[in-house]
């Protein structure tokens, strides 16, 4: 029977609503700081993208467009002036960043409590001790999406296919959180299909379009596909939908799954960012 196919979208929708309607109840809007370095186009849309959904949601946004050639020093600057001030509540400083710049030492250089994409390494070390904080905004997708079909992850055989630390690692640690039994694959794992075959919850974030074929999925698998790929002009994910829908028993489509959810999710953080402000 073909796969049901997860809306990612419509649930996008919902919290994006409940934000709004959050953010309608507070004195003062949440506001977000978003930093993009440099034209990537690619970092253009996704910028545009979250802007336009925080005006939806009500929030504030400023948004600091920082030429290419731009040195480290200064983006620390910014950074540390966005810290500092008590009306910014989350900073969200576009990935990749330029080859001259280290991402690390920036991402370092934001404030936990500010860091609304969880990438912070304050962050993502609370992730490993089961202490979350602001949890990276994708992995919340990913889990949101698995628990809209599948109600108890506890026991389930979850493999995830990807290692980074935005996704891949955040993504297996949630789930381990949850008590599935999670195992994670990368460019060296020898027989990927060996691992894929035996998931209950698929998870693959690696950016190879169609990587993962209908032989490589359990029957009745939920599968969450993170991957972007530009193939012919058209975007795809990792999965290689129209094989993979006719054995999984829920599939996440791209776009319209992971996407749309991570956007939202990352609405939902910058409110959780608001709440947890220090007092001053
Ligand atoms: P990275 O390039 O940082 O990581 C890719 C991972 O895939 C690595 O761990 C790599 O292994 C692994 N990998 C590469 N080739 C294979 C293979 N043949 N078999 C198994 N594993 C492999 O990418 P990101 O984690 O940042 O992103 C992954 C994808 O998700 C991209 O397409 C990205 O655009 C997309 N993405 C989508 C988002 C959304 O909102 N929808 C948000 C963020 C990312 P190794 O570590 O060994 O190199």
């Amino acid at each position: 029977m073909p796969a049901n196919i997860i809306d990612g979208k419509d649930i996008a929708e919902k919290i994006l609503d409940s934000v709004k309607e959050r953010v309608s109840k507070l004195k003062e809007k949440p506001k977000l700081a978003l930093v993009l370095v440099g034209n990537n186009p690619a970092s253009e849309v996704y910028v545009n993208f979250k802007e336009k959904d925080c005006l939806k949601c009500g929030c504030g946004c400023d948004r600091y467009n920082l030429p290419e050639d731009i040195d480290e020093i200064a983006l620390l600057d910014l950074v540390t002036k966005l810290n500092n001030d008590p009306g910014v509540h989350g900073i969200l400083v576009q990935l990749p960043l330029p080859k001259h710049i280290n991402e690390n030492l920036i991402m370092d250089s934001i404030l936990p409590h500010k860091d609304v994409d969880g990438f912070t390494p304050v962050n993502l070390g609370n992730l490993v001790n089961d202490n979350n904080f602001l949890e990276p905004a994708t992995a919340r997708a990913c889990i949101a999406l698995i628990e809209s079909v599948e109600n108890k992850i506890e026991g389930k055989n979850a493999v995830v296919v990807g290692r980074s630390s935005i996704v891949g690692k955040p993504v297996a640690l949630l789930l381990l959180q949850k008590n599935a039994t999670a195992t994670i694959c990368h460019s060296k794992t020898k027989n990927l299909k060996e691992h894929t075959k035996n998931a209950d919850i698929l998870v693959v974030a690696v950016g190879k379009a169609g990587l993962i074929k209908r032989d490589m999925v359990k029957e009745g698998a939920v599968v969450i596909d993170v991957g972007i790929s530009r193939v012919n002009g058209k975007i795809v994910g990792d999965v290689d939908f129209d094989s993979v829908k006719e054995v999984a028993g829920f599939l996440t489509p791209v776009p319209g799954g992971v996407g749309p959810m991570t956007r939202a999710m990352l609405l939902d953080n910058l409110l959780m960012a608001y709440r947890l402000k220090p007092k001053m």
